[in-house]
């Protein structure tokens, strides 16, 4: 039973409205499937895998139960110098699965830790191979690569970057790839491949043999579901390849099954350097982050150390915990076992048929999806942001959370979602859109 004293203060919670939120709480004290219950009994259904990450839905018995026997058997042991077989096997298994010859894969605890891990690997290979003075990284406006320093620094989310700081030096950004035309485009937009000539701009600014790489959501996701124009991906890549840049995919939403195929790097048929992974990874039970490269990024930085050296002077304390290898193989096994990735897919254009039906709402400006992954933005109210959050309070009430960025509702359901959920889904944002 819930305790009698008001405890909700000490806690100081992330991205929240803290004061608003302890004066009106939204506790969510159990999962199941695709519903969260309340602490006042209300059934909610979760309308973006809680934070993109419960991508075989809420309460899995397989890894509840693989991540019990694991804490029984193995509750932890030392990552560095030492290893625990199921790593390896998780190693192997992910792959198998990832692209082409990305086959080396290290663990994080989060997809903030993979994105530092992925920018700290690609100064590493460039300094193996004899040209440590490529230190400049490339990211894009409206990107979100986590909340680490790298990290900020390379996204281009203002209110994540402005309270703190300048950030790493010598950090430029591509332009976002929204453009006017492109809206309510289901997909991938026809205009916009061009934007990636940005990337040739800085080269012919500061010279290619300054930049050591350049790093993008394949799909932008906590800004909104901002799907790549077609040819936008393959430009990026052809540049890279010419002027030797590596090119780092952050699959953290992306990855596992939400684009309809295991990584956007296969729906888009472009492959990185450098992968970044996370929440679904583990379906966001335990946490868990990776970067998986090429072997040839693999092979250069550990080649180039003296014998029995440490090669990369990184890695975290729980750096393949046990427990999250325990959850994350039962993962996987679900997504095998249940055709996941092949059923997003299935069900996507009825999601994004259902989901671009709202545009006949006039407070819809805009709609823009792609796999299992769609965003609504709102015209905004009072001040930027406001409606949003009024709009995430009300859809609450009648029974739905989504994510909210600003004024843009994104929807990202688990992949076992019924269509009868979607319905459900979009009937009530309907229903609560037709209040304002
Ligand atoms: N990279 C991308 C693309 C993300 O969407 C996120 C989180 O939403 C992160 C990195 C950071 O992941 P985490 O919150 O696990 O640190």
């Amino acid at each position: 039973m819930q305790t009698a004293a008001n405890t909700l203060e000490n806690y100081w919670m992330p991205f929240t409205a803290n004061r608003d939120f302890k004066e009106n709480p939204r506790l969510i004290t159990r999962a199941e499937g695709m519903y969260f219950w309340t602490h006042r009994g209300d059934k909610v259904l979760d309308g973006s895998s809680g934070l993109f990450c419960v991508a075989a839905g809420h309460g899995r018995r397989e890894i509840v139960e693989a991540a019990s026997k694991q804490l029984a058997e193995l509750d932890y042991s030392p990552p560095f110098q030492f290893g625990h077989p199921p790593a390896f096997e998780l190693t192997r298994q992910l792959a198998a699965i990832l692209p082409a010859d990305i086959n080396h894969v290290f663990f994080a605890n989060s997809g903030s830790e993979a994105v530092e891990t992925a920018l700290k690997i690609a100064l590493a290979y460039h300094r193996a191979r004899g040209q440590g003075q490529r230190q400049r990284l490339i990211g894009r406006e409206r990107a979100y690569h986590g909340v680490n320093f790298g990290g900020i620094s390379v996204a281009g989310m203002v209110k994540n970057r402005e309270a703190f700081g300048l950030g790493l030096p010598g950090v430029c950004h591509l332009r976002h790839t929204w453009l006017p035309e492109q809206r309510f485009t289901k997909g991938q937009p026809k205009v916009g491949a061009e934007l990636a000539d940005d990337l040739q701009r800085f080269v012919d600014l500061h010279g290619a043999d300054s930049i050591a790489a350049c790093i993008v959501e394949p799909i932008a996701g906590s800004i909104g579901c901002l799907v790549p124009p077609k040819g936008y991906l393959e430009r990026l890549r052809e540049i890279c390849d010419r002027h030797g840049i590596l090119l780092i995919f952050d699959e953290v939403i992306t990855g596992f099954g939400r684009t309809g195929k295991a990584f956007a790097a296969d729906s888009f048929g472009v492959c990185p350097d450098i992968m970044t992974m996370a929440k679904a990874l583990t379906n966001g039970n335990v946490p868990m982050g990776a970067v998986a490269v090429r072997d040839e990024v693999y092979e250069t930085v550990v080649d180039a150390a003296p014998d029995r050296s440490v090669e990369l002077y990184h890695g975290y304390t729980y750096s393949g915990c046990p427990v999250a290898v325990a959850a994350s193989l039962a993962t996987l096994e679900i997504y095998r076992k249940e055709d996941l990735f092949n059923r997003a897919a299935e069900l996507s254009p009825y999601f994004l048929d259902a989901v671009f039906s709202m545009r006949d709402i006039s407070l819809v400006t805009d709609i823009r999806g792609y796999g299992l992954f769609a965003t609504v933005d709102i015209e905004a109210g009072v001040a930027p942001g406001a409606r949003g959050y009024e709009m995430l309070q009300r859809l609450y009430e009648n029974g739905l959370i989504v994510k909210l960025t600003g004024d843009a509702l994104l929807i990202a359901p688990p992949l076992i979602a019924e269509r009868a959920h979607i319905d459900e889904m979009c009937d009530k944002m309907r229903k609560v859109l037709a209040t304002f």
